[in-house]
């Protein structure tokens, strides 16, 4: 028979609106010994079935939840998922050649990343459940998406949470030789897999790079955070007459210059590597300033506890950074971090805008990707802000 779970009197409320997390704190009772990785059916305390998921004794996360259906979690349960999920790309990025495959929760498929790098599969198992499964797993990518390779970035520190070591390596097929070039809005991007950050490119922004185009042509452009040069690159194509890039990697930095050459841009584009705040200050001092900052750092509040020392981060970049805009310029920041909220996030523009004295237009409010959905019951599964503001004349 199998395990089950029962939920605490009132616990299911959660559950119920759509998120797929139970806590051990929401746990009852276990019935029938699940070893770690295990499926355990899941009730609520009255009785009532709330679905099927994997079970991990060592996380805070005891159980995530894969289906609200009784079904067998095997290869074809995950081949039927990965079909939908692509289904959904196809749809809303009919051209896409790169693009997230499976985005964790966003797909029902907790504890599992996969982009899609043109023919290369690159997974996360980021879940005991999901490692436990990882060979019906890669069997069935291969099967519902014949790539030429499938390799594994699972060198992510939230694994240890789940009692499981980082690891990285071939999975399959035949991985071709790295740096590989991807094509993004009709432009190439040359991206490392094995060695880049994350799974080597970051997919989540390609609609936003795309928002560019109205407000850059002619612009001198700068790219803070800019990593291989994606934002910076996309400008370019949009009509900007140069662009400079600041990326405290060296071997971000070195991307981006090849990126830009590799898209025809030799004398429109810079690429210095520094701190980004000191960069900015010198900046200011200096009497450099742009049509078009772009701001995108990595994700200052990793958890809830840096929210506040996250907010002054975020603050003072973009203080910075408005202050180097021309009358007139645009203001492209971002935010990554999920535990920066979206209203937060505007509310801290607009102080960072007031101490700079530059009043502002909002233009655009953006998110992450379509190929990273977003489920409402679960909040966690929404992390990216993509503001676009004009400094008023
Ligand atoms: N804009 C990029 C993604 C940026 S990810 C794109 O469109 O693909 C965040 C980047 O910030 C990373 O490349 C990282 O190397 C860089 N970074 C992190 N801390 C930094 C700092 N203090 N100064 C400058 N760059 C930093």
């Amino acid at each position: 028979m199998m395990a089950s779970a029962t939920l605490k009197p009132r616990h299911e409320q959660r559950i119920l609106n759509g998120h797929l997390w139970i806590y051990q704190g929401n746990v009852a009772r276990l019935d029938g010994e699940p070893s770690p990785g295990d499926i355990v059916d899941v009730f609520a305390a009255d009785g009532e079935f709330l679905g099927r998921g994997y079970y991990n004794p060592h996380s805070q996360i005891a159980i995530r939840l894969l289906t609200r259906v009784k079904e067998p979690v095997d290869r074809s349960f995950f081949l039927r998922r990965i079909q939908r999920a692509r289904a959904w790309r196809a749809r809303v990025m009919p051209d896409a050649t790169s693009y997230r495959l499976i985005y964790s929760e966003g797909d029902l498929l907790p504890g599992l990343i996969v982009d899609r790098y043109e023919d290369v599969l690159v997974v996360q198992f980021l879940t005991l459940g999901m490692d436990a499964r990882r060979e019906i797993i890669v069997e069935a990518l291969v099967e519902a998406e014949s790539p030429r390779a499938v390799y594994e970035r699972s060198d992510v520190p939230s694994r240890r949470y789940e009692g499981l070591e980082l690891r990285q390596g071939l999975l399959w097929g035949e991985l071709p030789e790295q740096p590989m070039v991807i094509r993004e809005n009709g432009l190439s991007f040359e991206i490392d897999v094995t060695g880049g950050q994350k799974t080597g490119y970051f997919l989540d922004q390609k609609e936003n790079r795309r928002s560019l185009a109205p407000f850059v042509p002619g612009a001198r452009v700068l790219d803070v955070f800019c990593h291989n040069g994606a934002f910076a690159v996309h400008a370019l194509r949009y009509g900007a007459r140069e662009v400079l890039g600041v990326d405290s990697s060296e071997q971000a930095v070195q991307s981006a210059r090849r990126n830009a050459a590799l898209n025809g841009y030799t004398k429109s584009a810079w690429f210095v590597e520094a701190n980004a705040f000191d960069f900015l200050r010198e900046m200011d001092r200096s009497s450099e300033r742009f049509d078009v900052v772009i701001l995108d750092p990595p994700a200052f509040a990793k958890s809830k506890a840096h929210f506040e020392p996250a907010r002054r981060g975020y603050k003072e970049v973009n203080l910075r950074g408005l202050k180097l805009l021309h009358p007139g310029g645009f203001l492209v920041t971002c935010s990554c971090s999920h535990h920066m909220p979206a209203d937060e996030f505007y509310r801290l523009v607009l102080e960072a805008a007031n101490d700079a004295r530059r009043p502002l237009r909002l233009v655009e409010s953006r998110g992450q990707a379509k190929d990273h959905p977003i489920l409402t019951g679960v909040p966690e599964s929404a992390y990216l802000k993509c503001l676009i503001f004009q400094v008023l004349e």
